[in-house]
């Protein structure tokens, strides 16, 4: 479980095309970043996976099943963003178990799922709390602990790291490489920050305006790139 396939995707915004035809086969447990320029359709690639954005043309498969035309909750992937909108009101706790929650799962599986995550994420001591008395890392955790809840097929983030401070980006990273150890679980990785990619990445995607530049292995990216452009964006010295 957790193989992706894109098929020939393409992205209509009215008549402006933003995702121009895009082939790509991610294997299960694979950790993939999507890298490239602000506004070349990273995120609205990411979406289209999700299903938070229907595709105009082509096909999108999880592990073999089409399902380009299957809302998010059917697809059994789970989203991370940048902007992480825990419920102020609610406790870590309920802010984790609250997708469940909301699915009838009885009080006693929900909780018992929120303390595995948090045991994962280190969020043990802190579940009790309210958002706004953690830390910007601590609520980035919590973010990631309510989809582990739902134990997805696959994980999709996009940019999770960028309204955190670098030294607190650097921890969140191994965190997030920890993670994918521990589950085993495919991970789909939007990023405009080489680093992050070059250090997560089984294999990138390089992404400009809407196709693929390159996808290979970091290695593979930085000892030949196929272009100027990818050498630019990952920083080899072509
Ligand atoms: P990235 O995440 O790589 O910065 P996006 O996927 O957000 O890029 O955007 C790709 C392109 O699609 C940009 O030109 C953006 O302006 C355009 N775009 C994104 N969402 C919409 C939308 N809902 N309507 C029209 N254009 C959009
Ligand atoms: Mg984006």
């Amino acid at each position: 479980m957790g193989a992706i396939a894109l098929k020939a995707v393409e992205k209509w915004f009215g008549n402006v095309q933003v995702i121009k035809g895009i082939d790509l086969t991610i294997a299960d447990g694979e950790f993939v970043v999507f890298v490239g320029p602000s506004g070349c359709g990273k995120s609205t690639l990411l979406r289209m996976i999700g299903g938070l954005e229907d595709t105009s043309r082509g096909a999108i498969e999880i592990d073999g099943a089409e399902v380009t035309d299957q809302p998010p909750s059917k697809r059994g992937l789970a989203m991370v963003f940048q902007s992480y909108a825990l419920y102020p009101h609610m406790s870590v706790a309920e802010n984790m178990g609250f997708s469940l929650k909301m699915a009838g799962a009885p009080a006693a599986e929900w909780k018992a799922k929120v303390d595995d995550a948090a045991a994962i994420l280190k969020l043990e001591s802190y579940l009790e709390r309210r958002p706004k008395d953690l830390s910007g890392g601590q609520r980035q955790r919590v973010a990631i602990g309510r989809s582990i809840v739902r134990d997805p097929t696959a994980f999709l983030f996009d940019e999770p790291l960028s309204n955190l401070d670098a030294a607190l980006r650097v921890e969140m990273r191994l965190e997030i490489a920890r993670l994918h150890r521990d589950l085993k679980r495919t991970m789909i990785y939007v990023t405009h920050d080489q680093v992050e990619a070059m250090t997560l990445a089984d294999r990138i995607v390089v992404l400009e305006y809407g196709h693929v530049a390159q996808v290979g292995t970091p290695r593979e990216l930085y000892e030949r790139p196929a272009n100027l452009f990818v050498a630019q964006f990952i920083g080899s010295p072509k």
